[in-house]
């Protein structure tokens, strides 16, 4: 390693618990129950949303859908006291099957699905696929469901019947080109039905959220071992940070706010939704925590204007074989840090006040940070900052991991930069 080589520091069981947190994420639903799981395990107490809140814990979880948010409160604290807030997202794109999706064409059994969110469509050809989401039975019981074994491809057509596919590029339907096979012969009504009753021991399932998932595990790679392959990079990397960040920053609870990190469903889908940023649910929750500490609606207004929200969403690393797609000056590189994401147009919420307090969280944590700032003639991708920001006026700083592959079913990012980002999340909840 050279001189110009930043010194590797990630600590490999923090790399090794990142990929255990990545492969046993395959849907959002499990995304928020391995967060719940891993806060329940800290000592973080379960509350529901249906339930009066007379006894608030001070480490309180609570789990809606895909979504999750979780609270540390300041001991002694006052009704206006701020909050600092995380947020991220636990969806990615991918396929998910369709309630009615027995296909059978020229011998070939087929499963219909339905493009969530902006996949690139290319990058599900030829894997192996597995199925993980939620499924409820007839009497409204959820139960989360992963199959973790070969039962979907998307096969690519050869080359010999595309013989252009090199030069003109591959261009595929998403209603007729992504359906997969998964068996071959006859296929009847109901079949996946009653396959998926038989695989998870439900009676009847009714309805589901099943998500394909590329079965291929996460996975350390590269001649120095500097980098991570994996699916749903974006943006369980920062679901991840922001959870071990909470729970090692509650060892030292802060006098001077409370700690929140909410992890919404459906990003990749825009947001508005129940468990979507666009969603009531953060606002609800700050104002049951305000009242609940015997506030206003005065002191809400008071603690949101004392609190702030660190975005954290991954960001475009500049890609060596694409490199003009960036501005110079503010192209990320991968291993050198989470990137502040600056856009005066609003798609990031990041202002000069929020970038500072963000800023100096990496510097009390001896992290390195970049700033990404998007070509002029290259639209911008947004985030969940923008939508806090606007619905509860909190400032915003929108950061995140940089990767290459957005949005394929197998995105690489740098080892480091995901422990950096934990550890400026940490040095943030504690400041
Ligand atoms: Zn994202």
């Amino acid at each position: 390693m050279n001189a110009t080589n930043p010194v590797r520091t990630s600590p490999p069981e923090a790399v090794g618990d990142l990929m255990s947190y990545l492969d046993s994420s395959a849907s959002p639903f499990h995304a928020a129950d391995n967060a719940r799981q891993r806060l329940l395990t800290a000592g973080f107490t379960e509350v529901d949303r249906r339930d009066p809140w007379h006894e608030l814990p001070q480490c309180g979880v609570l789990v809606q859908a895909g979504a999750l948010i979780a609270w540390q409160l300041a001991p002694e604290a006052s009704a206006s006291t701020g909050f600092r807030i995380i947020g991220a997202h636990t969806d990615s794109p991918c396929l998910r099957i369709k309630p009615r999706p027995d296909l059978q064409r020229h011998g070939w059994r087929q499963l219909g699905v339905e493009v969530y969110g902006g996949v690139l469509l290319n990058s599900w050809l030829d894997r192996d696929l597995g199925i993980a989401g939620r499924v409820l039975s007839h009497d409204g019981h959820s139960t989360l469901v992963e199959i973790r074994r070969p039962v979907a491809r998307v096969p690519q057509l050869a080359i010999h019947l595309d013989r252009g596919v090199n030069d003109q590029g591959l261009r595929l339907d998403p209603q007729q080109h992504l359906t997969p096979v998964w068996g071959s012969g006859r296929a009847g009504n109901g079949d996946f039905e009653s396959w998926l009753a038989q695989e998870c021991s439900i009676d009847a399932p009714s309805w589901w959220e099943l998500c394909l998932f590329d079965l291929q595990p996460a996975a350390v790679i590269g001649a120095d071992a500097s980098l991570l392959a994996s699916g749903r990079l974006d943006n369980l990397v920062s679901c991840w940070a922001g959870i071990d960040a909470l729970i090692a920053a509650s060892n030292a609870p802060s006098t001077q706010h409370h700690r929140l990190i909410v992890l919404n469903d459906h990003e990749e889908v825009g947001s508005q939704s129940a468990s979507g940023a666009s969603g009531p649910l953060l606002e609800q929750v700050l104002e049951r925590i305000v009242t609940h500490l015997g506030g206003s609606r005065d002191d809400l207004f008071r603690s949101l204007a004392h609190s702030v929200c660190v975005s954290a969403d991954n960001a475009h690393a500049v890609h060596p074989n694409y490199s003009e797609r960036h501005d110079p000056e503010h192209a990320p590189l991968v291993n050198r840090g989470p990137a502040i994401k600056i856009n005066s147009n609003q798609r990031y919420a990041t202002s000069a006040e929020s970038a500072t307090i963000f800023e100096q969280a990496c510097r009390d944590a001896s992290v390195p940070s970049q700033v990404f700032v998007s070509r002029n003639n290259m639209p911008c991708g947004s985030t969940i900052g923008p939508l806090t920001a606007t619905r509860l006026g909190i400032a915003t700083v929108d950061v995140g991991v940089p990767q290459l592959s957005m949005h394929s079913a197998r995105e690489l990012c740098g080892i480091d930069d995901p422990v950096h980002l934990r550890d400026a999340l940490i040095a943030y909840l504690s400041a």
